[in-house]
């Protein structure tokens, strides 16, 4: 992916990415990020309004002055953290809340903000896929703009063959048989979709795997058993995902080392924070995961905290690349789900 936020970013072809070159970037992002949400955000306006960004933002270092955004925040007065009138909005997310009272989260996007999702899948599935590939989506995909229509959108790009077809149950297997057959018929070499049912599937029939190369687990948690239990029955490879509704549905993927997911760090900003004293956490520490967009129109998050316990992995990865990874998600502080897809 380096290659890909580095032509992102402005560097001239041929030139490596490095981390003072993407910092910078992220720094003036950020910038104007802030000031762009303060003048067009009501929301943003007032939660904001202590930070002067020519004063208050000259170093990265500085992120720490920012006040945090919530999920409530965005249950309770999500429209007003809108930064383009309604016409621009070409897709809002409802996400329902798992807990009985609260209200659902509603995620705005403009079609600028799902191509850059799109662009990020075209490039971050390079690792699993190649136009020789036949990727089945078990995620939601029926809806233009949901995040099996926009995976699909991105492979695409690259020449792989994409069959949507949309998210298993999770606790029943009534349509395993059909996905089952589906991969032998097909030869499917791919698949994405969530750890629990591609892992029962994977234990239902073992001989179904013999064409699978690649599994990519999204969605939720990922457990070892799990990946054990789809990688030893089919004996493919097995990938992560880590992204939410907020952070644009993609935010980090496994590279071929397959230790920690690589940040899409030309979008998206991470912080791993202290969660009581909100104080930034070093490298290789555990804490809370908060995120700013750093190129998002329609709904920029900022300080956003998701509520997943992680960390970055603190030495560079094998690969080479320099881009940060963030390791396996634990938990979710707050208990709250429903931001995930
Ligand atoms: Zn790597």
């Amino acid at each position: 992916m380096d290659a890909w936020i580095g032509r992102k970013i402005g560097l001239r072809a041929g030139i490596g990415l490095t981390r003072p070159a993407l910092e910078a970037y992220q720094l003036e992002m950020l910038r104007r990020t802030i000031a762009m949400a303060k003048e067009r955000s009501g929301f943003y306006a007032e939660r904001l309004s202590g930070i002067d960004v020519d004063r208050d933002l000259r170093s990265l270092g500085d992120m720490a002055r920012i006040p945090f955004s919530r999920e409530d925040d965005l249950r309770e007065r999500g429209p007003r953290m809108a930064c383009v009138p309604q016409s621009e909005v070409s897709r809002i997310v409802t996400l329902e809340t798992s807990g009985s009272t609260g209200r659902p989260k509603r995620v705005f996007f403009t079609e600028a903000d799902q191509e850059l999702t799109i662009d990020f899948f075209h490039h971050g599935m390079k690792n699993l896929v190649d136009g020789s590939d036949t990727l089945l989506i078990l995620l939601p995909c029926a809806r233009p703009g949901s995040v099996g229509d926009l995976l699909r959108q991105g492979l695409e790009r690259g020449g792989t063959a994409v069959l949507p077809y949309g998210q298993l149950p999770r606790d029943d297997g009534s349509e395993d048989g059909r996905v089952l057959a589906l991969i032998r018929e097909r030869r499917v070499t791919s698949l994405v979709g969530g750890p629990v049912e591609i892992a029962r599937i994977a234990r239902k029939c073992p001989e179904a795997g013999e064409s699978v190369r690649t599994a990519l687990l999204s969605t939720e948690y990922v457990s070892e058993e799990n990946i054990s239990a789809i990688e030893g029955n089919w004996g493919c490879r097995v990938f992560e995902h880590y992204g939410t509704t907020e952070s644009g549905l993609g935010g980090a993927v496994s590279c071929h080392v397959r230790e920690g997911c690589h940040i899409r760090e030309a979008d998206l900003l991470f912080e791993i924070i202290e969660p009581d004293s909100g104080e930034p956490l070093p490298d290789g520490e555990w804490g809370e995961i908060v995120f700013t967009t750093l190129t998002r129109a329609a709904m920029p998050f900022i300080r956003y905290r998701i509520g997943d316990i992680g960390r970055f992995m603190p030495d560079p990865c094998a690969c080479g690349s320099v881009l940060k990874r963030l390791d396996r998600v634990r938990d979710r502080a707050a208990g709250k789900g429903g931001g995930r897809r």
